[in-house]
């Protein structure tokens, strides 16, 4: 209760090298803030086998350099959280947070989301907003008594698709995540690959790879990495990155991104450099503001 009452300074959106540099430097700024990662590490950093190209470390392993970003930012008593942001509102001049039923809020942000590398399906974008939903507590009540589909790739995510079992009418799901007997209850599983939302204005429907198809008034996408701007809207983005600049700033005021998800190249070195700008700038921000 007491943190939906609290605003931060500063929340910072990502546990990977950009999020956890920009943590460090929030430290340094003695900013009041709090880092959101949903996974306990970065993948990517964790998958890299060997790295040669960070500074001051030869032949390292993405594991143990994960180690020593971690060890950082405990030795600096960061208050670190493994939670995942569902979606983040604009409130004028704070920022909300939303994780499940907690709700964090924030005088300004830094995305350091990474970027996925599963590919949106044909039709989603365009119908975002129209039955495209990245948010079950947000979107789910427009739904009850209606048919629905979930494509899951996260925990959190078959989670969502329990809750939203409860309020539709009908729960369709694709996932390559393993299922308890009790949600196999309440769903109906599919296991095919869909390859394009349908529908004009509004879904339709879903279809798969060997051309069948399911009517369903909503697609509820959980993946890992939400696109940013799927994140949070109005987000201005340039060939699939968030726009922003020297200062890491994004086109929307209070709001700065680092790393992998503000462009190429996707390196260790450029996360952890970009994270600290985004830092630096979002210290300035506050310290105007207050
Ligand atoms: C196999 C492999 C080898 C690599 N080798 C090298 C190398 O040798 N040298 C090099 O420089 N780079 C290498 N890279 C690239 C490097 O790992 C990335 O550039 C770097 O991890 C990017 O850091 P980031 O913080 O921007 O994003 P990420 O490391 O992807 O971290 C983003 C974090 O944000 C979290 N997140 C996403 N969405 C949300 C949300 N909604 N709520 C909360 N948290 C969220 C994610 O779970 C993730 O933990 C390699 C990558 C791979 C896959």
């Amino acid at each position: 209760m007491a943190n939906q009452e609290k605003v931060y300074d500063l929340v910072i959106v990502g546990a990977g090298p950009a999020g956890l540099s920009a943590a460090v430097n929030a430290a340094a700024r003695n900013l009041d803030f709090v880092i959101l990662g949903s996974d306990p590490r970065s993948p990517k950093l964790l998958q890299a086998p060997e790295i040669n190209n960070y500074l001051g470390y030869v032949n390292i392993s993405g594991k143990e350099l994960s180690d020593k970003f971690f060890n950082h930012i405990q030795k600096l008593d960061i208050d670190y959280r493994e939670q995942r942001v569902d979606n983040i509102y604009d409130q004028g001049d704070r920022f909300s947070l939303l994780m499940g039923d907690e709700t964090i809020t924030a005088h300004s942000l830094i995305l350091a989301v990474g970027v996925s590398n599963e590919q949106t399906l044909p039709g989603e974008e365009e119908l975002v907003g129209q039955g495209v939903s990245y948010c079950a507590t947000c979107d789910g009540p427009l739904y009850r008594g209606k048919t629905v589909a979930g494509l899951v790739h996260t925990d959190e995510g078959v989670e969502d698709i329990i809750y939203l079992s409860d309020i539709a009418e009908q729960v369709y799901i694709v996932t390559d995540r393993e299922l308890d007997d009790n949600i196999v209850k309440k769903v109906e599983i599919i296991d095919k690959e869909p390859v394009r939302v349908t529908g004009e204005n509004k879904v339709e429907g879903l279809k798969f790879e060997d051309d069948s198809m399911i009517e369903v008034e909503g697609v509820f996408v959980f993946r890992r990495v939400t696109p940013p701007d799927k994140l949070m809207s109005g987000l201005e983005t340039e060939d699939d990155h968030l726009k922003v600049n020297r200062s890491m700033a994004t086109s929307k005021e209070g709001v700065f991104a680092a790393g992998d998800c503000t462009g190429f190249p996707y390196q260790i070195g450029k996360a952890a450099g970009e994270g600290q700008i985004a830092a630096l700038s979002a210290a300035s921000y506050i310290q105007k503001k207050r």
